[in-house]
Order: C-alpha cells, then sequence, then structure tokens
C-alpha cells in the first residue's frame, strides 16, 4: 500500500466520549495491573477487590491470567513471544474497558519488565498502576495450590517463573503487598486506597 491510497480500516469516533461515562458511572476507571509470582495472592485480591468495590457501588472487572488463556488466549503458550502477546491483548482489551468507564483490575504473573511497560504504554500511564504481589517464593512454593511448583521442581513444566523462567521484580512500583504478611482484608483495603487515591 503507498500513502497514497486511504487506509481500509479507518478509525470511526463515537460522540459519547470517555468522561459521559465516567460521568455516568460516577467512578475514575483505571486499571490496576496485579504482577506477581504464581501462588502470590493475585487472583484472591482481584476477586475480593471486585467485590468489596460493588458493595461500594463501583463497576469494576477481573481479567485474570488462567481466565483469559481460556478464551481470548487459548492459542498462546508460555514462551517468552507468548507471553509479550498474551500481555498486549490484555492490555488493549483493559484500555477498551477502562473507555468504557470501567475499573479493570488485571491478575497476571507478567514477569518480565518490557511487557509490563508496554501495557502501561496502550492502557497510558495516567490510568495504569502497578501493584507487585511481593510475596516470596518460598511461601508461594509452600502454597503451591495447583502442584505447579513441584511439577517445575521435577523438571516436567518449562518455562515457569520462578523455577526454570525469571520474574524480573518491579523497581517503582505503586504499592507492594507482599500477602504473607498482609491478610486478604487489609490488602484490599491498600489497594482500594489506591484506586481512591491521586489520579
Ligand atoms: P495467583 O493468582 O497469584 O496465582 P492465587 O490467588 O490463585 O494466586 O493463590 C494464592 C493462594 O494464597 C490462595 O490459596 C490464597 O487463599 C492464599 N493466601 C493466603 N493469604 C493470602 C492473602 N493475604 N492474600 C491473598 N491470598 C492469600
Amino acid at each position: 500500500m503507498t500513502d497514497a491510497q486511504p487506509p481500509l480500516v479507518m478509525w470511526h469516533a463515537s460522540q459519547v466520549t470517555p468522561e459521559d461515562r465516567q460521568g455516568l458511572l460516577s467512578q475514575k476507571p483505571i486499571t490496576v495491573w496485579l504482577t506477581g509470582l504464581s501462588a502470590s495472592g493475585k487472583s484472591t485480591l482481584a476477586f475480593a477487590l471486585e467485590q468489596r468495590l460493588l458493595d461500594k457501588g463501583q463497576l469494576s472487572f477481573v481479567l485474570d491470567g488462567d481466565n483469559v488463556r481460556h478464551g481470548l488466549n487459548s492459542n498462546l503458550g508460555f514462551s517468552a513471544e507468548d507471553r509479550a502477546e498474551n500481555i498486549r491483548r490484555v492490555a488493549e482489551v483493559a484500555k477498551l474497558m477502562n473507555e468504557a468507564g470501567l475499573i479493570v483490575i488485571a491478575a497476571f504473573i507478567s514477569p518480565f519488565t518490557q511487557d509490563r511497560a508496554l501495557a502501561r504504554t496502550i492502557i497510558g500511564a495516567e490510568h495504569f498502576r502497578e501493584v507487585h504481589v511481593s510475596t516470596s517464593l518460598r511461601v508461594c512454593e509452600s502454597r503451591d495450590p495447583k502442584g505447579m511448583y513441584n511439577k517445575a521442581r521435577l523438571g516436567n513444566l518449562p518455562n515457569f517463573t520462578g523455577i526454570s523462567s525469571p520474574y524480573e521484580v518491579p523497581e517503582q512500583p505503586h504499592l507492594r503487598i507482599d500477602t504473607q504478611n498482609v491478610d486478604l482484608d487489609a490488602g484490599v483495603d491498600q489497594l482500594i486506597a489506591l484506586i481512591n487515591g491521586p489520579h
């Protein structure tokens, strides 16, 4: 295609603005991005937060790593390339949901700094809040709810974060929650404060 040809896909603008939807829902749509090791507590925190927000009259939606891999990203594995595409797609969905006025709670291991930075760029820094669920590998491994660490230690699970694939610790997250030291309710309190904090 040359520059002279019209693009085949054109952007069609809506006359309803994100601000209109924010006004309707009386909330600031942001994306809380939970990153951390498997079994660190991301999903548990995410769904507890969703419930607490609903109880307060705030509408949110959880994008959860395992759930998204059942549908939207069912064709992706755990290579670095597929992990990057997983995060890119999820970030695009989060952005759309934010535009629709929803608070998004994204729970993804998202072990690579570069992928999280891409998510931040796609979603927009003003909407993006990075939360490191910083529970230690030792604690996560002792929980091992799905037996995955055990499998990985036995060499039966390639590319498993923390064992056979690296986790790059966020340097300057908006918040860190170590679920060994902070109980679920207190963790949710911290997330609510972040959501309702300065934007
Ligand atoms: P992830 O989504 O990070 O893989 P999950 O939420 O699926 O982690 O699993 C975390 C496990 O840790 C659950 O069994 C949960 O009950 C347990 N857990 C213990 N204490 C906490 C806490 N304070 N916050 C969140 N999860 C906790």
